[in-house]
C-alpha cells in the first residue's frame, strides 16, 4: 500500500510540474490538494508518509472523525473543505478546516464570518462558481459572481482568497477554466481552485492556484 500510494503522488506531482513547465509557469505555483474523501485512516496514511500535508475532505463529520486523529500525528497539514456546506455545520467546518472552498450564498457567508469571530480564527475562503448553470450543482452563478464578492468583502469584512468551480462532467473543461480565470481577473481575486484528476493538466494552463486530485492518487472511490 504505501509504495503504491507514493508511486501515484509522484506521477502526479510529476504531471503537474510539467504542466507547470509547458504553461510557461513557475515550478511549485501550483498547490496540489490531495483528496481523501472516502478514504479511511489507514489509507491516507502512507500519502502522509510520502510528504504530503495538504487534504481536501468533502463532508466536515467525516473530516472531524478521520482527521482528529491524524492531525495529532502530523501537526503540519493543511485541510480543504472542497463539499458543500449548510449553515448549521458553520461551527464545526471552522474549527476543522484551514481552508473553505465552498462559499456560495449569502447565509453560509455569513455564518462563516461570525463563526471566525467566535472563534478567533481565520480560515481562508474560496468562492465556488457554478460556471455551467447546472441546476442539481452547487455554486453562484457566474452572473451573481462580481455582486456576491463585493458583499463578502464590502459588507461582511470577509477577505476572498479565490474561487472554485467543477466543471460539468460531459462538456470540455477548458471553457469553464477560463471563464473562472476571467471572472477573478476583473474582480481582483488572486487565487483559481479548479482541476481534478481528469482535467488538472488543463487547468494549470489556465491558471490554477490548487488542483484537487483524489482518485489519480488514492484509486477509485467505493461508495457502497
Ligand atoms: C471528489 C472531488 C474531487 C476529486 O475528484 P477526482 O476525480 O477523484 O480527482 C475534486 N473536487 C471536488 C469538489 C470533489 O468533490
Amino acid at each position: 500500500m504505501s509504495s503504491k500510494a507514493n508511486e501515484c503522488l509522484n506521477e502526479v506531482k510529476a504531471a503537474i510540474t510539467l504542466a507547470e513547465k509547458e504553461a510557461g509557469r513557475a515550478s511549485g505555483s501550483v498547490c496540489l490538494i490531495a483528496v481523501s474523501k472516502t478514504f479511511a485512516v489507514e489509507d491516507i496514511r502512507p500519502v502522509l508518509e510520502a510528504g504530503q500535508r495538504v487534504f481536501g475532505e468533502n463532508k466536515v463529520q467525516e473530516a472531524m472523525k478521520k482527521w482528529a486523529e491524524l492531525r495529532s500525528d502530523y501537526t503540519d497539514v493543511e485541510l480543504h473543505l472542497i463539499g458543500p456546506l449548510q449553515s448549521n455545520k458553520a461551527k464545526e467546518a471552522i474549527a476543522t478546516f484551514d481552508v473553505i472552498h465552498s462559499v456560495d450564498r449569502e447565509k453560509i457567508a455569513r455564518s462563516l464570518k461570525s463563526e471566525m469571530d467566535k472563534q478567533g480564527k481565520q480560515v481562508r475562503l474560496y468562492i465556488q462558481v457554478n460556471t455551467g448553470e447546472e441546476e442539481q450543482k452547487a455554486g453562484i452563478a457566474p452572473q451573481d459572481t462580481d455582486a456576491f464578492i463585493q458583499l463578502c468583502r464590502d459588507e461582511l469584512g470577509l477577505s476572498i482568497e479565490g474561487l472554485m468551480c467543477i466543471p460539468p462532467v460531459n462538456e470540455a473543461p477548458g471553457m469553464h477554466f477560463a471563464l473562472l480565470e476571467k471572472i477573478a481577473k476583473r474582480n481582483g481575486v488572486e487565487k483559481l481552485s479548479m482541476g481534478m484528476s481528469a482535467d488538472y493538466p488543463i487547468a494549470i494552463q489556465h491558471g490554477a492556484s490548487h488542483v484537487r486530485v483524489g482518485s489519480a492518487i488514492f484509486g477509485a472511490r467505493d461508495y457502497s
